[in-house]
């Protein structure tokens, strides 16, 4: 199994000059990352604490992460789109030494020091020996919804971490020197799908931004001028690229693999992915943060679309073993589940366990096993993704509650064509509302320091007061049938 490490400190010698990143026009080549990333570890070195690596789509937040493997510390990637709460509120939970800022803009802490990409530079080299990381430590820290309304910070191994990178190589059969996309912003752990398989084969990695995104023009622009070979993303993100025109095999010689996961692939994305490019291979992978990343694949032919209805998730990858629950709740066990939530040993202890000696996970997700590949059904919980982002309805609510105008508070995902549309926030509240308008606009405009953007309902509906179930709950099911139809 190859180092990450080792592998960039490898390609540094033997080909200096390719792009190990490029995002528009910055790009960062191997032998740049190498000597930026030891840099870095020499100035955080003596930490024990995780750095937080924060910025968007910067080819600096990469250094960021490698330097922290350098340093031995790990770090946490926190993307610019986490608002100003939750960034704090994560910092007051890991105390952070180091805060390695990537972006223009002032960051500015109490508790950590905060490096920015000018200092990093202008550093001093020294030729001092580095530690590095070793397989038995946290290598990432990805903080991630939580139901209680704080987010749980998922600690990944550094050796779950390579053997995950190194399995993704092998879907994209061991070839080297490859251009891979991502979409994916590096606070989420998709974007790892992409980064490390690259680093690992000598590739270079295509960073997609949030403007790209927002402007498919941009996105078409991309791909006229880029030769993108392997592509990771989100089914969601799929979708909306199959709308560009020129989007296929014809204009696209280059396109070989896709890998996709995080959420359903749909029979109808696959289908017509496969129609633009009939000589691609395309994976539908699998699995939670708290496996890093994904644990289980299938490749999707034309041959799987014709005999599957539903896309199966596949089988498990080596090192990782499914189960099921007698409520048929899918168990990961193996090398590729977590260490547990950060500083959090009550919420961990009701999600993982040890399992003959080794790491487990209750999932959440309802699986079946069926003649011999696996499909997810649902979750057994309130977590839901929209868009490709994972989010608890409870942390939402949670904060919803915390408003003083309201009593209590039910967030349903409105579903169009089989996925979810958008989010409606139903309030009980604590006096009668006016103006149902204005108060919409006052509760987005105050979550909005607290929750991300895709977190917050787009529509709320205020009533007097939310059904019961017999027992006296709110009752979920109920207002999911009254206003989710
Ligand atoms: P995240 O931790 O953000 O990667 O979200 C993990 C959750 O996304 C899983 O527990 C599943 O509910 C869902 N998920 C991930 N990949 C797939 C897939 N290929 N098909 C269906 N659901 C998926």
């Amino acid at each position: 199994m190859k180092d990450i490490l080792q592998s960039i400190a490898h390609f540094s010698i033997t080909q200096p000059c390719t792009n190990a990143i490029q995002h528009e026009d910055e790009t960062l080549t191997y032998q740049a990352l190498d000597e930026q990333s030891t840099r870095l570890a020499h100035m955080i070195q003596q930490s024990t604490k995780p750095i937080l690596v924060y910025g968007h789509m910067s080819p600096y937040m990469i250094v960021g992460m490698i330097g922290a493997l350098k340093a031995y510390c790990g770090y946490i990637p926190v993307d610019t789109s986490i608002p100003e709460q939750r960034i704090q509120s994560i910092i007051s939970k890991i105390e952070p030494d180091y805060i390695f800022n990537t972006t223009d803009e002032t960051f500015t802490s109490d508790i950590a020091e905060v490096i920015t990409i000018e200092q990093l530079e202008g550093s001093s080299s020294t030729e001092a020996e580095l530690q590095g990381i070793q397989g038995d430590s946290i290598a990432y820290t990805i903080f991630t919804s939580g139901s209680t309304g704080e987010p749980k910070g998922v600690q990944i191994y550094y050796d779950s971490l390579v053997e995950f990178a190194n399995w993704v190589v092998t879907l994209n059969e061991n070839k080297e020197g490859q251009h891979w996309l991502n979409q994916a912003p590096l606070s989420f752990d998709l974007s790892v799908m992409a980064i490390y398989p690259a680093l690992l084969s000598g590739g270079t990695i295509q960073l997609i931004d949030k403007t790209m995104i927002n402007k498919p023009m941009l996105l078409h622009e991309l791909f006229q001028r880029e030769d993108i070979n392997v592509w990771v993303s989100t089914p969601s993100f799929m979708e909306l690229c199959l709308m560009l025109p020129n989007l296929d095999e014809a204009s696209q010689t280059s396109m070989e693999t896709f890998l996709f996961c995080g959420e359903i692939l749909g029979h109808k994305t696959a289908t017509m992915l496969l129609n633009k490019f009939p000589n691609a291979k395309v994976w539908n992978t699998y699995g939670p943060t708290e496996a890093t990343v994904a644990v289980t694949s299938v490749l999707v032919t034309d041959e799987l679309l014709a005999n599957h209805e539903v896309i199966p998730v596949g089988v498990p990858r080596p090192g990782t073993e499914l189960s099921l629950t007698e409520d048929s709740e899918l168990v990961i066990t193996g090398q590729s589940v977590s260490a547990g939530y950060v500083k959090d040993s009550e919420r961990s202890a009701k999600v993982f366990f040890e399992q003959d000696g080794r790491r487990a996970y209750y999932s959440g997700d309802s699986a079946v096993y069926r003649d011999g590949n696996w499909y997810i059904q649902g979750r057994v919980d309130n977590q839901i993704k929209f868009n490709g982002y994972r989010m608890e309805l409870e942390e939402i609510e949670a904060k919803l509650k915390k408003q003083t105008e309201v009593r209590e508070a039910i967030v349903v995902p409105i579903y169009r064509r089989g996925k979810v549309g958008h989010l409606l926030g139903v309030v009980a509240t604590t006096a009668p509302i006016e103006d149902e308008k204005q108060a919409t606009h006052d509760l987005k405009a105050r979550l909005k320091s607290e929750l991300p953007d895709y977190m917050i309902p787009r529509k709320f509906e205020f009533v007097d007061q939310l059904p019961l179930t017999n027992n006296g709950k709110l009752d979920r099911k109920k207002v999911n049938e009254v206003y989710g139809s």
